[in-house]
C-alpha cells in the first residue's frame, strides 16, 4: 500500500491541530478510497480537540454540527470537516444516539463507525490506525460490521442499507454474518425517515451495480413503501447502462417496479419517498411514455415532445435505450438539433398574430395548436406566410 498523502489545505489543518498538542487524523471515507487508489470526494479529520477548541483554531470556520462535533474549517480556500473523536450513546429510536460523548480517544472514535473499512485512520505522522483490519476487508472486499452487526443495525437502521450502498459502489460482497444480521433487523428500517432512505436509494441507484436493489428488496429494507418483492433482477441490470444522473435512474427504477407490480403508482411511490416536484412528475411522464413502444419516426417524437416537453422525452429515451439496447437519445439530439417545431412557442406565429388577424378568445389557443399539428407533420409550413394563410383559410372552412 502506497503512503496516503492528504492534499496541503489537510496537511495545513492536521498541523495547527498538532502543534496545539492536539491529536489529528484524517479519517473515513477518505482513508478507504486513498487505499483503492480512487481520489477521496472530501478529507474529513478528527481530533482530540473540542469543538469550541477547533473553532478558536480556526476563526474562518463554519459550525456545521457542533452538537455531534463536527466545525467545518476553510483551508487554502478549501473546507475540511474537522470532527471531535466521540463515542455516541444509546440509540432508543434506531437512528440517533440519545447522547454523544466527546472522547479524547482515536479507538473509541473509529469503534463508533459502521464498517471496518470505514474505520480506518492515518495521523499526520502517516501512522495507520486499523484496530478493525479494515485494510484487509478493502484488499479482500469485504463490507463487514464494525462489532456486532444485529447491535449495529439496532444503533442505526440506516447503516443496512449504507452496507448495501458500499457493497454496490466497490462491488464488494456483504460478510455472511453482517447479511444475517439485515435480514433479521430489516424491520427497523420502519423506524427511519423518508428522506434518509431516498437519499441512500438514489445513491445505490448511481452505482454500477443497481442490480443490487433486488437484495436490498428482498431483505424488507424497502417493505414500507412497496406493495411486494420484485420477481427478478434482469430489469435492474438495465439500470446500469443509463447515464449516472438521478432521474433516468430513478424513472427506470419505477418502471421495472412498476411492471411487476411492486408499486400501482410511481407518483405516490416516489412522492413517499420524498422525491422532488420535478423528478415526480418526469418519472410518472416518463413511465407512461414507456408502457407504449417507443416512436417510430420524426412526427410521433415531435408528437410526444409536445405533449410531455424535452426532460421527461429525453428521459423516456435514455430508458428506451437501455431496454431495446438502441441509441434513442442520438436519434432525438437530431430531432431537437434541427430546429423542427414541437411547441407553441417554436410556432412561426403567435397569439398577437392571431389576434391582429381577428381571432378572438378561445379560438385563439385552438387555432394555434391546430397549427402546431399541421407543423409538426409538415416542418416546412412553419413561416408566417403559410401560417396565417393557414389560419385565415382554417377558420373559414371550420
Ligand atoms: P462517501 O464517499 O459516500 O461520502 P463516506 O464513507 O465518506 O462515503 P459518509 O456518509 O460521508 O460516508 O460518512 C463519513 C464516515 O462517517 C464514514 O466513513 C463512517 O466512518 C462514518 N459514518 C457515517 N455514517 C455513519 C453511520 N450511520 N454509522 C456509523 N458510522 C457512520
Ligand atoms: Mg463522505
Amino acid at each position: 500500500m502506497s503512503e496516503i498523502s492528504p492534499p496541503k489545505y489537510v496537511k495545513a489543518v492536521l498541523k495547527t491541530l498538532n502543534a496545539h498538542e492536539y491529536p489529528a487524523c484524517i479519517v473515513g471515507g477518505c482513508v478507504r478510497d486513498a487505499i483503492l487508489g480512487v481520489e477521496p470526494q472530501d478529507w474529513d479529520v478528527a481530533t482530540g480537540a473540542l469543538p469550541a477548541q477547533v473553532m478558536e483554531l480556526f476563526p474562518d470556520c463554519i459550525p456545521t454540527g457542533v452538537k455531534h462535533g463536527t466545525v467545518t474549517v476553510r483551508s487554502f480556500g478549501q473546507f475540511v470537516e474537522v470532527t471531535t473523536f466521540r463515542s455516541d450513546g444509546e440509540y432508543a429510536d434506531h437512528r440517533h444516539p440519545d447522547k454523544v460523548s466527546f472522547v479524547g480517544d482515536l479507538t473509541a472514535d473509529l469503534s463508533r463507525r459502521d464498517f471496518t473499512i470505514n474505520a480506518i485512520a492515518v495521523t499526520s505522522e502517516g501512522t495507520v490506525v486499523d484496530p478493525y483490519h479494515g485494510i484487509d476487508d478493502i484488499f479482500s472486499g469485504m463490507i463487514k460490521c464494525v462489532g456486532d452487526p444485529g447491535k449495529r443495525f439496532e444503533e442505526d437502521a440506516l447503516r443496512m442499507l449504507r452496507a448495501f450502498r458500499f457493497s454496490s459502489r466497490f462491488g464488494f460482497p456483504i460478510e455472511e454474518k453482517t447479511f444475517c444480521a439485515i435480514r433479521e433487523k430489516a424491520p427497523l428500517v420502519f423506524s427511519l425517515s423518508a428522506e434518509r432512505i431516498r437519499d441512500e436509494l438514489e445513491k445505490i441507484l448511481l452505482t454500477s451495480n443497481p442490480e443490487i436493489l433486488y437484495t436490498v428488496i428482498d431483505c424488507g429494507l424497502l417493505d414500507g413503501y412497496i406493495d411486494k418483492h420484485l420477481s427478478r433482477d434482469d430489469g435492474l441490470i438495465r439500470i446500469a447502462v443509463l447515464n449516472k444522473k438521478p432521474l433516468v435512474r430513478w424513472a427506470l427504477f419505477c418502471m421495472v417496479l412498476l411492471a411487476d407490480e411492486c408499486i400501482a403508482d410511481v407518483r405516490d411511490f416516489l412522492t413517499s419517498l420524498r422525491l422532488d416536484g420535478r423528478t415526480v412528475r418526469c418519472c410518472s411522464d416518463c413511465c407512461d411514455i414507456l408502457k407504449v413502444n417507443p416512436p417510430e419516426n420524426n412526427v410521433e417524437w415531435k408528437q410526444l415532445l409536445r405533449k410531455y416537453g424535452v426532460d421527461t422525452v429525453e428521459c423516456a429515451a435514455s430508458c428506451w435505450g437501455a431496454i431495446y439496447e438502441q441509441n434513442f437519445q442520438e436519434i432525438l439530439k437530431r430531432i431537437m438539433k434541427s430546429g423542427e417545431c414541437f411547441s407553441l412557442h417554436r410556432l412561426a406565429i403567435n397569439g398577437n398574430d392571431l389576434i391582429s388577424s381577428g381571432f378572438d378568445g378561445k379560438e385563439i389557443g385552438e387555432m394555434l395548436n391546430r397549427l402546431l399539428d399541421i407543423v409538426i407533420e409538415a416542418p416546412e409550413k412553419n413561416t408566417r406566410e403559410i401560417l396565417l394563410k393557414l389560419a385565415s383559410t382554417g377558420i373559414k372552412n371550420s
